[in-house]
C-alpha cells in the first residue's frame, strides 16, 4: 500500500513506539517500570465522574454535539479564566471547546501557516508543533531552551529576516519537558515582540494548573493587549486527571479562535456533550483544593526522585512546575543509549530528551505520574544499574 508522500515528513509517535517496547518487555515476562509518558495515575475529579453518569442518562446528550463546544462549556472556561487569572473572555468569539488539546494544537497550525511561512518553536518541545508545522508545509525554526537560560527561549536572539516571515511563535509554560516555568515580564516581551511582528502567539497551557511550594502560573493572557496577538490552549487532562476523556479549550484571540473553530467544524464535530457537561462540573466545582491535593502528590514525588538522582550522581535542578524531571543522561551516554541501557539493566523506561527535538539531545524525562512506591523501586533500580556500570 503505497501511503502519500507527506507520511515521509513524519516519524511514528514516539509514546506508541515506547508502547511497544514495554509490550515486547513485558511479553517475555519481564516487570518494566514505565516513568515514560505524562499520564496522571489517579483518577479524575469525582465531580466529573458523577455529572457524566448523570449526563449519558440524557438522550440529548447523544446526538451530534454543538461543533464549537456548548455555551455551558464555553462559559465555564471563561467564567474559570476571569477567576483564575482576572482575564475576561468572550465565551461565544474567544472561546471554542476541543477534543483535548492535542488536536486544537494541530489543526491550528493547518489553520494558520503554509508554504513560506516560519514557525518558530522551542526545541525541546512537545513534539505535536513540529510535525503539524512539517505536514503544512511550513518551515520549523528552533528556538533553543538551554539550562543557561532557564529553559525560556532567547527571544531577542531570532533574527530580523525571521521574524519577518514568522507567522506562528509557540511557548508552552510550565514546561514540557524541562519542568521550566515563564514570569509575567518573559510573557509581556513575548507579546511586545509578537504584536510588532504581526505573528501569533500560542500559549500551550497544558500544565497551567501545576506548581510545587505553592508556585501559581500565570497566563500569557494576563498581560494587557495580549489578546491581540495571542491564543492560549486550557486543558482539563493533566490538572483534573482527564486525559482520556478528551476535553480542552482553545481561548484569547478571536481571530485565531475562529479560524481553528472553521476548520474544526469541518473536520470534527466536537467533543462529546456528556464530557463537556462532566467539564463543566468540574471547572464549576471549585477545583483549587483538588489542585493543591495532586501538586503535593507530585511534589513529594519530585522530592524523592531529585533526592534519588542526586544520589546517583545526575545533578538536576527541581523543577517549580509540572510533572517531569528533566537532567542529562549519566557516563555523556546519548538518550538513545541511555534509554536502552535502563531498560535492560534496570527494566525501567525513561524518555529519551532527543525525540523533543535536537536540543534534548543527550538529556532524558521521568515522569511522576506513577504510584510513589512504584517510583521508589524503579530509582532504585536505576541507582543498581548505574553501580553496576563498569568505569570508562
Ligand atoms: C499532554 C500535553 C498536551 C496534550 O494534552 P491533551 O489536552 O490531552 O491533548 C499538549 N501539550 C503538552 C505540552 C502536553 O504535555
Amino acid at each position: 500500500m503505497q501511503w502519500a508522500s507527506r507520511m515521509e515528513k513524519i516519524p511514528p509517535y514516539l509514546f506508541l513506539e515506547l508502547d511497544n517496547i514495554i509490550a515486547q518487555e513485558r511479553a517475555q515476562g519481564r516487570d518494566i517500570i514505565s516513568l515514560g509518558i505524562g499520564d496522571p495515575d489517579r483518577p479524575t475529579i469525582p465531580v466529573a465522574v458523577e455529572a457524566l453518569k448523570h449526563a449519558v442518562d440524557n438522550p440529548a446528550t447523544h446526538r451530534y454535539p454543538n461543533y464549537l463546544g456548548s455555551l455551558e462549556f464555553r462559559q465555564a472556561v471563561a467564567n474559570w479564566y476571569e477567576r483564575r487569572f482576572h482575564v475576561s473572555l468572550d465565551p461565544i468569539h474567544e472561546v471554542v471547546g476541543l477534543i483535548g488539546s492535542k488536536e486544537g494544537i494541530a489543526h491550528l497550525i493547518w489553520a494558520m501557516a503554509e508554504p513560506g511561512d516560519i514557525v518558530l518553536l522551542p526545541d525541546p518541545a512537545y513534539p505535536v508543533y513540529y510535525t503539524q508545522t512539517i505536514l503544512a508545509g511550513a518551515e520549523p525554526y528552533a528556538m533553543p531552551l538551554t539550562a543557561e537560560h532557564g529553559f525560556l527561549p532567547d527571544l531577542r536572539a531570532i533574527p530580523d529576516a525571521v521574524w519577518a516571515r514568522a507567522k506562528m511563535l509557540w511557548l508552552n509554560y510550565p514546561n514540557n519537558p524541562t519542568g521550566a516555568v515563564a514570569s509575567r515580564e518573559f510573557y509581556q516581551e513575548a507579546v511586545d515582540l509578537c504584536g510588532q511582528h504581526d505573528v501569533l502567539l500560542c500559549s500551550d497551557g497544558a500544565y497551567l494548573e501545576m506548581g510545587f511550594d505553592g508556585y501559581l502560573a500565570p497566563s500569557v493572557l494576563e498581560i494587557p493587549g495580549a489578546k491581540e496577538t495571542a491564543i492560549e490552549f486550557y486543558s482539563l487532562s493533566k490538572p483534573f486527571n482527564m486525559t482520556g476523556w478528551r476535553i480542552a479549550a482553545a481561548v484569547g484571540n478571536a481571530s485565531a479562535v475562529q479560524a481553528l473553530g472553521t476548520l474544526k467544524s469541518n473536520l470534527d464535530s466536537g467533543p462529546f456533550t456528556a464530557v463537556q457537561d462532566a467539564a463543566v462540573a468540574a471547572l464549576q466545582s471549585g477545583p483549587a483544593p483538588f489542585f493543591t491535593a495532586m501538586n503535593a502528590l507530585y511534589q513529594e514525588r519530585r522530592n524523592i526522585a531529585v533526592r534519588a538522582l542526586t544520589s546517583m550522581g545526575i545533578p538536576l535542578q527541581a523543577p517549580e512546575a509540572t510533572f517531569y524531571l528533566w537532567f542529562q543522561a549519566p557516563f555523556g551516554m546519548t538518550s538513545a543509549e541511555a534509554t536502552t541501557y535502563f531498560i535492560r539493566e534496570a527494566g525501567v523506561l525513561l524518555t529519551p530528551g532527543e525525540a523533543y527535538g535536537t536540543h534534548g539531545q543527550g538529556w532524558m524525562r521521568i515522569s511522576l505520574t506513577i504510584d510513589t512506591a512504584r517510583l521508589q523501586e524503579g530509582l532504585e533500580r536505576m541507582a543498581a544499574a548505574i553501580q553496576k556500570r563498569p568505569p570508562v
